[in-house]
């Protein structure tokens, strides 16, 4: 694995510089390398999506295990980098294109399902989990490593102050779990914040349940937009759906829910059961 002044040495010799605005901190730490490796425990006939490849410090060590490595960078110079020192690679393939808008089922057969792994560019790391969730579908697991704060807020449960939105997103999709905390000075540059490791097993069916998302998740939004505010008083402010006050206590009682409760109290299932509600009336 490339350390600090290998990496110093690539942006001298290619002429380039590290952008802090492309969430650019790499991996410089071997046992952290090995770590996240053990955890994928990847298999030979894994097809495995990296989001963000770099320098490659773990692309080809990946790549040595699977039947497949699709490997997208953004970063122009250094998909210019990545291309060469990967050449020899046949089940590499290497994309230079921003995830969001890269197609990630254009490289999958029917029956194939994609493992991601990625060490997230942190300014758009929620852009990106909800982009995997909305490919659920094609997706069997992520092992992602992402600002420890997000990590919190995907794993947390009703109750606690990281309970949100994203937390309820991730519960509709999938099985979350938080692997190991890496400390920042594993990467170069030293980003501002820890690291945690995370596990996504996508549930199968997620998206086949009788739910428009969409407007389950712009009840779930609503809600949570004022966090101190009741359920009811957050989604009038919201103007949700133009429900009154009367109409939003009789959906609340229908399904058995205190009207004093709040966003954060609130579990999956009773979004649901509320959206339901309001769906049939
Ligand atoms: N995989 C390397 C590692 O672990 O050391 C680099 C990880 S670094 C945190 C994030 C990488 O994502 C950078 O190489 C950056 O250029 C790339 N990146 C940033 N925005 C991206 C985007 N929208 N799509 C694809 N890659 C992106």
């Amino acid at each position: 694995m490339l350390n600090k002044k290998e990496i110093r040495s690539l942006e001298r010799e290619f002429g380039f510089r590290l952008q802090k605005k492309l969430g650019q901190n790499f991996l410089i730490d071997d046992n952290i390398k090995d770590k996240l490796l053990n955890a994928a425990d990847f298999k030979i006939d894994d097809i495995v999506l990296e989001i963000g490849s770099g320098l490659g410090q773990l692309t080809a060590d990946i790549a040595s295990s699977v039947k497949k490595v699709i490997a997208v960078e953004y970063d122009k110079k250094l998909f210019s980098i990545l291309r060469s020192a990967l050449k020899d690679n046949r089940n590499i393939l290497l994309v230079h294109e921003d995830f969001l808008k890269f197609d990630l089922k254009s490289f999958l057969r029917d029956d194939e399902k994609l493992k991601i792994f990625s060490n997230l560019p942190y300014y758009v790391s929620t852009p990106i989990i909800l982009k995997l969730f909305a490919h659920v579908r094609y997706i069997d697991c992520a092992y992602l490593t992402l600002q420890k704060e997000v990590a919190l807020r995907l794993t947390a449960k009703p109750g606690s102050k990281e309970y949100g939105s994203l937390s309820l997103y991730a519960e509709y999709h999938c099985m979350v779990e938080r692997l190991f905390d890496i400390s920042r000075n594993s990467f170069y540059p030293v980003p501002k914040v820890d690291s945690t490791t995370v596990l996504m097993k996508m549930k199968e069916g997620a998206d086949d349940r009788k739910i428009d998302k969409n407007d389950l998740f712009e009840l779930i939004r609503a809600a949570f937009s004022t966090r101190r505010k009741t359920l009811i008083n957050s989604l009038l402010a919201r103007e949700y759906k133009k429900l009154s006050r009367s109409e939003l206590s009789d959906i609340l009682k229908k399904v058995d829910i205190p009207l004093n409760s709040r966003a954060e109290t609130l579990c999956l299932t009773d979004f649901i059961k509320i959206y339901e509600s309001i769906r049939k009336r």
